[in-house]
């Protein structure tokens, strides 16, 4: 039997990217290779339901169960982690000392949740109500703790945070949200769209706090926090006594392994061309661990969406078999939260004005971004029609008049073709 091509990482990208290459070309072996005990699942549904249904389990979750990836003939092993590969040998060597041969290589080692540094709180850290959701292991520990009547402490106001916070209303916990910036999702929407937020957040219950420094934790004898200490934008010190502790504070890329290859990373991630393609011809990688070009922007990015994962590992599958099609749509992204349904177009940083169409008091609005009048992204409210026409738009790269995109009564579908 000829050599595997083998791909590190399973979730969203390594499962398509496995599939894909059997696709493509069923003669050549497939071995994917996850760290994790489980088969890939799919994480969104962990922040916006799964955590608050106490009787959910875990098939509902798996993105193929494992008569899929048989059938396909995909060999799978969990709990099998990379930690070295040997790019002259072209072999890897798991944890457990075992070295294996590979024809191709494919890095979908995703990211990681960042840790919270703060002087004084490796304690705290390690405490038994102290959590970050990343994993299905995350969300089984905190789990039997997000009961209803308990207190949560969010630390953090980007849509993880955020998507937690609205879940934690619905199931009966008392959240408060605590946001170092002056405003929720600042990194990533207009000052606009994060008062909406805001308004919702509060009017739902949530004691939402933003510019806060948090400066430590208070511990209670058993060990667990008992309170979260910070400061307001005035400097004047404040006490969240607390249950529950979750620390929502972005990620960082698992790119550790390709550093250590040799393999160019940058910009916050492993850097790949537009097919995918690493500094080694032999080595592609997709998804979350990666730094891409997007149309439009300079340089390359980091997209932490399943879109442009699952994207990224059909392309990265193909240059693997020899077809190149190029990675190169617009990113797109999706959080629930309540009844609000947010579909995002494009990266909105460097805009320098923008417009709103729809109604925002009734929680049905586009927010459109321009940079030197050009549409660079949109944030859609319950708004699915206007989300599949800014693809469009956002894609053309046009120069469009604001006063346009504002304008409800003028259909987004005549920009388009116009
Ligand atoms: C709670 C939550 C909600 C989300 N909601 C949304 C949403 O609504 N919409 C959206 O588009 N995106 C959402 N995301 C983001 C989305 O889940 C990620 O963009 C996606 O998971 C990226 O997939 P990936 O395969 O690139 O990386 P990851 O999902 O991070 O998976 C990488 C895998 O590689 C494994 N690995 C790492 N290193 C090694 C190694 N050395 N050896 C073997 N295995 C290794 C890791 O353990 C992991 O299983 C959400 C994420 C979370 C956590």
């Amino acid at each position: 039997m000829s050599e595997p091509r083998v791909v590190i990482g399973a979730s969203h990208a390594g499962s398509e990217l496995a599939a894909r290459l059997r696709q493509l070309d069923p003669s050549t072996p497939v071995m994917l290779l996850g760290e994790e005990p489980v088969l890939p699942y799919q994480r969104p549904p962990l922040s916006k339901s799964w955590i608050g249904n106490p009787v959910a389990g875990i098939e509902g979750l798996l993105i193929r169960n494992a008569e899929a990836y048989a059938a396909a003939g995909i060999e799978t092993r969990t709990g099998a982690r990379v930690v070295e590969i040997d790019r002259c040998g072209r072999r890897i060597r798991l944890e457990s000392g075992e070295s294996l041969p590979y024809r191709q290589l494919a890095i979908a080692t995703g990211a990681r949740a960042r840790k919270l540094l703060l002087p004084g709180s490796e304690h705290a850290e390690h405490a038994p109500n102290v959590h970050c959701v990343r994993t299905l292991a995350d969300a089984q520990r905190l789990r039997p703790q997000f009961v209803p009547g308990a207190r949560i402490a969010i630390i953090g106001g980007g849509y993880i945070g955020l998507e937690l916070a609205a879940l934690a209303v619905k199931t009966g916990l008392a959240p408060t949200v605590l946001e170092a910036q002056p405003r929720v999702l600042a990194r990533v929407t207009a000052p606009q769209v994060s008062a909406f937020y805001e308004q919702v957040h509060r009017d739902a219950g949530v004691d939402l706090r933003s510019d806060v420094r948090i400066t430590g934790f208070e511990l209670r004898a058993d060990g667990a926090v008992g309170s979260v200490l910070w400061q307001d934008a005035n400097g004047v010190d404040q006490r969240t006594p607390t249950d529950i502790v979750i620390v929502g504070v972005g990620v960082e890329p698992n790119i550790e392994l390709a550093e250590t290859a040799g393999l160019a990373c940058g910009s916050g991630g492993l850097i790949v061309d537009e097919h995918c393609r690493t500094s080694d011809p032999a080595i592609v990688a997709a998804g979350d661990c990666t730094s891409r070009p997007v149309p439009g922007q300079a340089g390359t990015a980091r997209i932490e969406s399943v879109p442009n994962a699952a994207e990224q590992a059909r392309t990265a599958a193909a240059t693997l078999c020899g077809e190149l099609q190029p990675c190169n749509s617009v990113p797109w992204f999706w959080s629930d939260q309540y009844d609000l349904k947010l579909q995002t177009v494009g990266l909105s940083r460097g805009h320098d004005e923008v417009a709103v169409r729809g109604d925002m008091a009734g929680r049905s609005f586009t927010a459109f971004y321009l940079r030197a009048g050009v549409l660079i992204a949109t944030d859609s409210v319950n708004r699915p029609a206007d989300f599949m026409v800014a693809r469009k738009l956002v894609a053309a790269g046009l120069h469009i008049d604001a006063a346009a995109l504002a304008d409800a009564d003028a259909p987004l579908k005549r920009l388009v073709a116009a």
